[in-house]
């Protein structure tokens, strides 16, 4: 089954106000051809999630969050819940970037509980998995991944509450990208794991590949089985080059 992909980018902490215009830019260039083969979404950072959901209103180019607590409200100063991202817009909330897993520590154990918040706000959980350099060399890649899958999402995940991108940790940012057989066998042991845990209507569920995606190696990418869109991080930055990904499709 070929499922509508989707191509999500992932700001991280680029972006001020004037970087609206490449998501307005991007809101154009969406025109009804593109439309009607793939979904289009944007993860600015959060001070600018109000005002780029409003300036990507009528594009139905989705709007969501980096990352979120797992509390509705509270005192925990600097954090911000999955219900505010709703509020300001969101659709969506990546969560589990292997960013947040490096720097800030995240586990499995609370990615899902993350997921289980952006869930109970009404938002699509964008779970990312992804091995090591280290872990590859070390034969570990299927291993990594199928425990990251196996306690990164929670129970109950459905097509419509969970999409998880596949981010190898030495692809990201680096311009280095696994081959397409590589990419194929991870994927596939994503699919498997899915469906195993959440029954047949997990083969619904979107598994997108992140790390390194870029126009010249989309269409390579996005045409591998069980690949049903990117998640990407500084090609999103720019209308030309993130449309241009889309155009793979
Ligand atoms: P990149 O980042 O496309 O810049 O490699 C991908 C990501 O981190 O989501």
């Amino acid at each position: 089954m070929a499922l509508r992909p989707l191509v999500a980018g992932n700001w991280k902490m680029n972006g001020t106000r004037s970087a609206l215009k490449e998501l307005v830019a991007m809101g154009e260039g969406y025109d009804a051809a593109l439309r009607a083969k793939v979904d289009l979404m944007i993860c600015p950072p959060a001070p600018l999630l109000f005002t780029a959901a409003a300036a990507a209103l009528g594009s139905r180019i989705a709007i969501g969050g980096q990352d979120c607590h797992t509390a509705a409200s509270g005192a925990y100063t600097g954090e911000i819940s999955a219900e505010m991202l709703a509020d300001a817009g969101a659709t969506a909330v990546i969560l589990g970037h292997s960013e947040r897993r490096q720097y800030f520590r995240e586990t499995d154990a609370l990615v899902a509980e993350k997921a289980a918040a952006a869930h109970r706000a009404g938002l699509v959980a964008i779970i990312c998995v992804g091995e090591t350099q280290a872990e590859r060399e070390a034969g570990k890649t299927l291993a990594v991944v199928g425990r990251q899958v196996a306690r990164s999402i929670p129970e109950g995940a459905t097509p419509e509450t969970v999409v998880v991108a596949y981010e190898p940790v030495w692809a990201i940012g680096t311009g280095l990208t696994p081959t397409t057989a590589d990419v194929a066998e991870v994927h596939a042991l994503i699919r498997r794991k899915l469906v195993s845990r959440h029954g047949k209507q997990a083969a619904g569920i979107r598994i997108l590949y992140g790390g390194s995606v870029k126009p010249s190696n989309a269409k390579e990418l996005m045409s591998v089985p069980n690949v049903d869109g990117a998640l990407v991080g500084g090609a999103s930055l720019k209308a030309a080059d993130f449309l241009a990904i889309a155009a793979a499709y």
